[in-house]
């Protein structure tokens, strides 16, 4: 199970750093408690070094929000692979819906980013989900599939631990109101169905698929226990420890529900 916080542009820098060390703390005082369960933090990229920094003995992995698709280049503030791999920078954010929506990102440009990424090791955790009004249009699936062929076009994975998607459908991001399991679930289940056709079972089975959009302690577990949902990308509860280990406790009592 995966639970990765997505801290958009939240925090600055000493903040950030608190809110690592007192993860990494609470992970070195209990580290039977959350067994099963894998941690990643996506912080601001100008945090990264502080952040990589305050989890070094922690199992804890860093990723970023953003990758540009080229190596270097007259590019003025964006940042690239090579600059997310020196400072030990694991995973990155892909076509999130904010991205697609404040900076027209299309599937093509996720899809290079996603190249790029693969490029320089980096794990893309590549984000796919709906509006309200294409859901309400009898749409979610044939845009859900679109978007997931869109940005893999081309993209070969051979091992499912180089892979993640997340469903985020856009209507629950930020809105408090998530998706009922069994609505995430049928989504889930399109996305490894086209995974399987992508890459075979014995890969597609083992990609991480979250689910992202208000998940929270209260709704975690009923997420969470579905076969097709593998962790989940939280955003505003994984600002706070408390809330981003709730969701991690839940995570574990599925675990533990699962295995008796
Ligand atoms: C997100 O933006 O990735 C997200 C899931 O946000 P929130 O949990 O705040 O809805």
């Amino acid at each position: 199970m995966l639970i990765a916080g997505n801290w958009k542009m939240n925090t600055d820098v000493p903040e950030g750093r608190a809110l690592a060390q007192v993860i990494a703390d609470r992970l070195s005082t209990e580290p039977q408690s959350f067994e099963g369960v894998d941690f990643l933090v996506c912080p601001p990229f100008v945090h990264l070094p502080a952040v990589v920094d305050a989890l070094a003995d922690s199992s804890v992995a860093v990723g970023a929000q953003d990758v540009h698709a080229e190596d270097e280049g007259a590019y003025t503030s964006d940042v690239s692979a090579p600059m997310l791999t020196s400072v030990d920078c694991d995973y990155v954010i892909l076509g999130h819906s904010e991205r697609r929506e404040y900076y027209d990102e299309t599937d093509a440009d996720v899809n290079a980013k996603v190249r790029q990424a693969r490029a320089h090791d980096l794990v893309p955790i590549v984000c796919v989900g709906e509006t309200l009004e294409q859901r309400e249009a009898g749409d979610a699936e044939s845009v859900v599939r679109r978007q997931v062929d869109g940005t893999l076009d081309g993209v070969s994975i051979e091992r499912s631990e180089d892979l993640v998607l997340a469903y985020e459908p856009v209507w629950a991001i930020g809105t408090g109101e998530s998706a009922a399991p069994e609505q995430a679930q049928e989504m889930h289940a399109v996305i490894r169905s086209d995974l399987t056709e992508r890459y075979g079972a014995d890969v597609a089975d083992g990609v991480p698929l979250l689910y992202g959009g208000s998940m929270k302690p209260h709704n975690a577990h009923g997420l969470l226990s579905q076969p097709d949902i593998d962790g989940g990308l939280i955003g505003s509860a994984s600002l706070a420890a408390d809330s981003f280990f709730g969701i991690a406790e839940e995570a574990v009592e599925v675990l533990e529900e699962t295995a008796a």
